[in-house]
């Protein structure tokens, strides 16, 4: 049996002595602010044991890694349908670039790049009464916790600077696959970026990925073909410009986001999450990903 608790807490400790942290995100104020020598850790196995290290419980903007979250819900409303308004392809280019949307004709790669989760957030937007509040409900939902939230902060502070989304919104409306005004639909995304968790809170959500669609209180949200295929775009599209990167030194699906969060799974049997906030070059948690290696390769648990 493995001694999930004895690794986490190894690999805390070895993480705490790597001298380069990689650097903070700068480009949404809010975000600069955060301490770069946190590290938390947390894993959540199939039998719902939780097991946490470090600074597991703090909560930290958890970003890009809430594109997930809007897609299985965009899927559960729309079905398959979802895919005419966007691809499932990785980008092998960085989360806010332009030049593919225009080449492409509007239609994102993939949901996971933010022109992909701006056309999710449109989707959401005219599906739902109340899109940010029925958003919020369902992820606390899922995970059982009513207090995980906005943090409206973080999401003004990129309102004021996401000019590059902005850019891309437009693009994609003047292609027609926008249906919403451009303010509400990045109102929404920006708020659905800045929601609060922790480490703990992130395996607990994302358990429903690694638990064939359910959640640990045994209610289903996905089916299984839903479940393999965010899988599957998971780990083609969820690491930026570097999800051929993670695959070779991590071997799991999963997501990352300027947060410095990430979360990846391990279907039918566990789901792991980690927050440290310096970034490497391509945007990924540079002690993150570092973690999750020493994490699959100790265990030699991993898809492949
Ligand atoms: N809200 C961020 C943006 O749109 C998300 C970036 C990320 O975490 O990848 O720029």
């Amino acid at each position: 049996m493995i001694d999930f608790q004895h690794i986490l807490n190894t690999i805390v400790e070895e993480i705490s002595s790597e001298p380069d942290k990689g650097i903070v995100a700068t480009y949404i104020p809010e975000l600069a602010k955060v301490d770069c020598t946190k590290f938390g850790i947390s894993l959540l196995d199939n039998n719902a044991k939780l097991y946490s290290s470090g600074e597991a419980n703090e909560m930290f903007s958890i970003q890009s890694i809430s594109k997930v979250l809007s897609l299985s819900m965009a899927f559960r409303i729309l079905g398959n349908d979802l895919w005419n308004r966007v691809g499932v392809e990785p980008s092998g280019d960085p989360f806010n670039h332009l030049s593919l949307l225009e080449m492409e004709n509007g239609i994102p790669r993939n949901p996971l790049i933010n022109a992909g989760a701006i056309v999710i957030a449109d989707i959401l937007v005219t599906q739902l009464k109340n899109p940010k509040q029925e958003f919020l409900e369902y992820i606390r939902k899922i995970a059982n916790d009513n207090s995980i939230n906005y943090d409206e902060s973080v999401a003004k502070s990129e309102k004021e600077t996401g000019f590059r989304n902005y850019a891309a919104a437009y693009l994609i409306k003047s292609f027609g696959n926008l249906k919403n005004d451009v303010e509400e639909v990045l109102d929404f995304y920006f708020h659905q970026c800045s929601l609060r968790m922790s480490c703990e809170q992130l395996v607990t959500i994302f358990y429903i990925f690694s638990n064939r669609g359910e959640c640990l209180q045994n209610h289903r949200y996905l089916d299984l073909n839903q479940v393999k295929r965010i899988n599957a775009i998971m780990l083609t599209s969820g690491f930026y410009d570097e999800a051929g990167e993670f695959a070779f030194e991590v071997g799991l699906p999963g997501k990352s986001g300027v947060g410095g969060g990430i979360v990846a799974l391990l279907p039918n049997k566990f789901c792991v999450a980690t927050w440290s906030p310096g970034l490497n070059k391509k945007g990924n948690s540079k002690l993150g990903m570092l973690a999750l290696e020493k994490l699959t390769t100790t265990t030699a648990l991993s898809i492949f």
